[in-house]
């Protein structure tokens, strides 16, 4: 099977919470690391068992020895919700989310997109009045297909707009320098 083709494969089996347990920067990333076997195959904490054989039976190895570690890792699907009396709507969390699951203005309480949230708790730690807290998910999860396919697609779409911001920002920074430079000559 070509590289590319099984990096696709294991990415469709992940859950694409984009978490980062795995020690990855996302789904993908750990991904490509398994399919050129530079990462084993039972780092993904929220997949749980289900995800764990379908890598195995991907990449051809034997699922048995790690399941005990996956099962104790294992991480079930939550979501989290916004103290809205606290929030003070600095959002960091907005900025932490990638998957784009929060809305909200600067100096006004932010809400959290529950059907959006991929329960990957990467919010909370930037929040600095600890006000999002984690709560049992209220749907059916995050590992399913059709919420895999969201998530993977908002991930995708955030990362896109975020090429685009800092490739505009240096832009602006190189004709800021140009300028000055100009205006020193003259
Ligand atoms: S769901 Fe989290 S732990 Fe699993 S592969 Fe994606 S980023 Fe890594
Ligand atoms: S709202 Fe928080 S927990 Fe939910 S997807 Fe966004 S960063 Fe992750
Ligand atoms: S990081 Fe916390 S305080 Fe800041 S906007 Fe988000 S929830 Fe509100």
């Amino acid at each position: 099977m070509a590289l590319e083709s099984l990096v696709d494969r294991i990415d469709a089996v992940l859950p694409q919470t984009q978490c980062q347990a795995c020690d990855y920067s996302a789904c993908r990333p750990y991904a490509e690391a398994v399919a050129s076997g530079q990462a084993p195959i039972d780092r993904c904490h929220p997949g749980g068992q289900e995800t764990l054989e379908s890598i195995a039976n991907l990449v051809s190895v034997d699922p048995s020895p790690y399941l005990q570690g996956v099962l104790d890792q294992y991480r079930p699907p939550t979501t989290v919700r916004v103290d809205l009396d606290t929030c003070v709507g600095c959002v960091k969390c907005i900025q932490a989310c990638p998957v784009d699951a929060i809305v909200g203005a600067p100096k006004q309480a932010h809400v959290v997109i529950s059907a959006l949230c991929t329960g990957c708790n990467l919010c909370i730690e930037p929040c600095p009045v600890d006000c999002i807290e984690i709560v049992p998910h209220d749907g059916s999860g995050s590992n399913n297909d059709a919420m895999r396919e969201q998530s993977r697609s908002r991930y995708q779409a955030k990362q896109a707009r975020m090429v685009r911001a800092n490739q505009s920002k240096t832009e602006n920074y190189l004709k800021a320098k140009q300028l000055i430079k100009r205006d020193l000559l003259v």
